[in-house]
């Protein structure tokens, strides 16, 4: 394949890393589809820090950033390796950015959560990217365009957010009914994907009322504009999972590719 698709995966909770339900499904299934990558760039909405930072450790930790959950989560390791190679490259790719060589981060569970499922053997070399906080998000979806070039490199560049992602207004109860903004913001966001509609996307705050009640804080939904920025036109886009979890939390996952898989 001469360019490797890029994705964006709603990741919701951490338990999708070991109940087996639709959404941890429809990532192995998604797994097995997908050609297998040199390395994972992955840009995770849990490493929201100030800077550009980049995971060099060679043998990352995977790390448990969560609270109040079963012991068998904390349990849970991702063996992967790093990828330092990967790392230098990214720093020569962004010279116009500022990008700290961080060997204090590790794998956080935005990213072990999804790849434990797309690559249960561990084996490929990852690395990931930190969201800077005191960047706009036309930094962002700047940085996915910069980071585009990997693709041809074999380098699958892995966004983990939520397009939907309030905590705050979470409902546990079983079967919980998605909130209508929740499901309008969603649907609003999947036909600007369909569009291409970029700038719209970037320009998140001026989409209204489901929008802000979408994006309290733009943590989980930075990674998606990465990955956006990283799309050419040449590209398919594909829904692998879909649904809104406790109620205001979308799983919408998207696949762009080149070539079908
Ligand atoms: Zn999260």
């Amino acid at each position: 394949m001469k360019q490797m698709p890029v994705l964006f995966v709603g990741h919701g909770s951490p338990m999708n890393a070991i109940e087996n339900n639709v959404y941890a499904q429809s990532w192995i299934t998604m797994g097995k589809r997908l050609p297998t990558p040199k390395a994972i760039l992955c840009l995770s909405a849990h490493w929201y820090i100030h800077g550009t930072h980049i995971l060099g450790t060679e043998k990352p930790e995977t790390i448990h950033d969560f609270w109040g959950f079963p012991e068998e989560l904390y349990k849970q390791s991702y063996p992967a390796p790093g990828a330092p190679g990967l790392a230098r490259d990214i720093q020569k790719l962004l010279d116009h950015t500022s990008v700290t060589w961080d060997l204090g981060w590790g794998f956080d569970h935005g990213t072990w959560s999804v790849t434990k499922r797309l690559f249960p053997e561990a084996n490929i070399p990852t690395s990931q990217l930190s969201i800077d906080y005191s960047k706009p998000s036309t930094f962002h979806y700047d940085l996915g365009k910069k980071l585009a070039a990997l693709r041809s490199q074999g380098v699958l560049i892995l966004g983990s957010g939520n397009i939907v992602h309030n905590l705050g207004l979470v409902r546990f109860e079983e079967d919980a009914k998605p909130f209508e903004w929740a499901e309008e913001f969603d649907a609003t966001a999947r036909q600007l994907i369909e569009k291409r509609d970029h700038q719209k996307l970037c320009d998140y705050e001026s989409l209204g009322k489901a929008a802000q009640l979408s994006i309290p804080t733009p943590d989980h939904y930075l990674p998606l504009l990465i990955s956006l920025g990283a799309t050419t036109t040449k590209d398919e886009l594909s829904y692998f999972c879909s649904g809104i979890e406790f109620g205001s939390v979308s799983m919408t996952a998207c696949l762009f590719s080149e070539e079908p898989l």
